[in-house]
């Protein structure tokens, strides 16, 4: 063992130099830093994991090396499991403090952290984990006034101090950034957004200052969603982005814009301010997801309300194989649901609202239960982020304790959000010369029509999966029967035997 005394700083979800406290607070040791990146097996198996999330990690590495190396010490890069990782550099070096961020993220992180605590304890090395967001271990939302007043209380605090130097580690093998061949990954074919530190600013001030200017009016519009809304985040989930540092630069615009002349008042544009708030009230509603995640993890794998348990099939038996792949494909006969998905499989990225349509559309009317959609979905996005993804689908199925259950028709969706359909024709090809009277329900076109059109029903685009009045309806009763027995005892504070 190296006699040399050093403090690592584990980087996981939080690829940044700025604003990130574990590396401060290392650097303040004034002992050599080693910032530690490990590439879990166990993370690029998972069935959540895509290739094209490790083409989003690694631009994010090369550029955090970069940045780290001007300081002083490059970023230094294992493979491995966690635990064993770390054993391997205690044995190598005198490791007198480990720093990390707090995850909150899926099980598999959750009992890896476990894991790492005990093996430091065992070891005697002190490990730190430091909040990163306003999520708060170890409360509950029902302690909300609590939570908000501790996350309002960090966000207002100055940013961590980026360090003006790294002591480096004498002798150190930085260790190289694998590629996809190297980790027998397929190669990306997505059109991803630019990963890294620098895209991440490069995203928030471009949002901020020109491109969110429209948001509150324009982020529900399918086709410019894209360019209207603030598209953090990814970079809030890899943490190229803090969100104090989100939350501070908008709160710092917005009050730029009061002591703004009416001229620049004029030039910025009605929506503006809305624009702003709403961004802002986004950054909270993601800390509080996260909160809920954090205080019951195993909604990642189970009902909120138990009584749903077994309502939808799940597991070989019974699940409905063709329905999800129609869904997957987007093949269901329904054009918003479709050219969502198919969008979605090309960028990586949908709007909240398309988001929310296509799950409730598979839970509700395909009735397909949310855990066998949601690894399809966490590939396909590349902001996957467990803890918000998980509150999300089992809101959207019904299965949470919220009090009402939102739903979205498509087709009532995209006459309002598309009204000439033009979303629809660019991602379904099929459907690009179908007049604008059929565009939303092409079933509805006689076989002249069809011909005219060059869109044969059941050969070029299919006939509706299923019947949308009917199986809304359905759902609802069947929710329902469940719900209220379930939503009553809890707002009286009885316990429900599950099942
Ligand atoms: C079924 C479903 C699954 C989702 N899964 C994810 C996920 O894995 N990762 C993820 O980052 N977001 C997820 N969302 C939330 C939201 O749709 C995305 O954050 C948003 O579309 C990302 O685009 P943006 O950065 O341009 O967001 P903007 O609309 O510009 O919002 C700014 C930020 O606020 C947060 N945010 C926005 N909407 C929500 C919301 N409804 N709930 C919580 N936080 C929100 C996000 O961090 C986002 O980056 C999901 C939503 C649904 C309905």
């Amino acid at each position: 063992m190296s006699t040399q005394k050093v403090h690592i700083v584990w980087y996981k979800r939080d690829l940044r130099i700025k604003d990130h406290g574990p590396l401060h607070k290392a650097a303040e040791s004034g002992l050599p830093v080693l910032p530690l990146y490990i590439v879990e097996p166990t993370l690029i198996n998972a069935p959540t994991f895509n290739p094209a999330h490790w083409t989003f990690i690694r631009q994010c590495l090369i550029e955090l090396r970069e940045n780290l190396a001007k300081l002083g010490q490059q970023l230094v890069v294992r493979t491995g499991d966690a635990v064993q990782v770390l054993s391997l550099l205690a044995a190598e070096y005198d490791v007198e403090q480990i720093w990390a961020h707090e995850e909150t993220t899926d099980l598999r992180s959750f009992m890896r952290d476990d894991a790492v605590r005990d093996w430091a304890k065992t070891q005697s090395i002190p490990f730190d984990e430091m909040p990163k967001n306003g999520v708060v271990r170890g409360l509950s939302l029902e302690r909300r006034d609590a939570w908000k007043s501790i996350r309002q209380d960090r966000m207002h605090k100055p940013p961590w101090h980026t360090p003006e130097a790294l002591k480096p580690v004498v002798g150190i093998a930085p260790g190289h950034i694998p590629d996809h061949d190297e980790l027998k990954l397929a190669r990306n074919q997505r059109e991803l957004q630019p990963a890294g530190e620098s895209e991440a600013e490069k995203m928030l001030q471009g949002f901020l200052l020109w491109r969110g200017s429209k948001f509150i009016q324009e982020e529900a519009i399918h086709l410019k969603a894209p360019a209207a809304s603030s598209r953090v985040s990814p970079h809030l989930a890899y943490g190229t982005l803090s969100i104090r540092t989100a939350v501070q630069e908008v709160r710092k615009q917005l009050k730029n814009f009061k002591h703004m002349p009416p001229q620049e008042k004029r030039q910025r544009g009605k929506l503006w301010v809305g624009s702003l708030r709403l961004f802002e009230t986004r950054l909270l509603l993601r800390d509080e997801h996260m909160q809920q995640t954090e205080w019951n993890p195993s909604l990642e794998i189970a009902h909120e309300m138990s009584g749903f348990d077994g309502l939808r099939p799940y597991g070989n038996e019974g699940w409905p194989m063709a329905l999800r792949e129609a869904w997957e494909t987007g093949r269901t006969g329904f054009p918003l649901v479709d050219a969502s998905m198919r969008f979605l499989n090309h960028s990586g990225w949908l709007n909240y609202r398309l988001r929310a349509m296509v799950v409730s559309f598979a839970a509700q009317n395909l009735w397909l239960d949310w855990r066998g959609i949601a690894p399809h979905l966490a590939q396909s996005f590349t902001d996957f982020e467990p803890a918000l993804h998980y509150v999300q689908l089992q809101q959207l199925s019904g299965t949470t304790l919220n009090r009402g259950i939102r739903w979205f028709d498509p087709v009532d969706e995209a006459k309002r959000h598309d009204p000439q359909g033009e979303f629809i024709r660019r991602w379904l090809p099929e459907l690009a010369g179908v007049s604008k009277t059929y565009i939303f329900q092409p079933e509805h076109m006689s076989i002249a029509d069809q011909n005219r059109f060059g869109c044969i029903i059941g050969r070029d685009y299919p006939a509706p999966i299923v019947n949308y009045q009917e199986t809304t309806a359905k759902a609802k009763t069947q929710l329902q029967a469940i719900r209220s027995p379930q939503v009553k005892a809890f707002d009286s504070g009885l316990e429900l035997p599950s099942g």
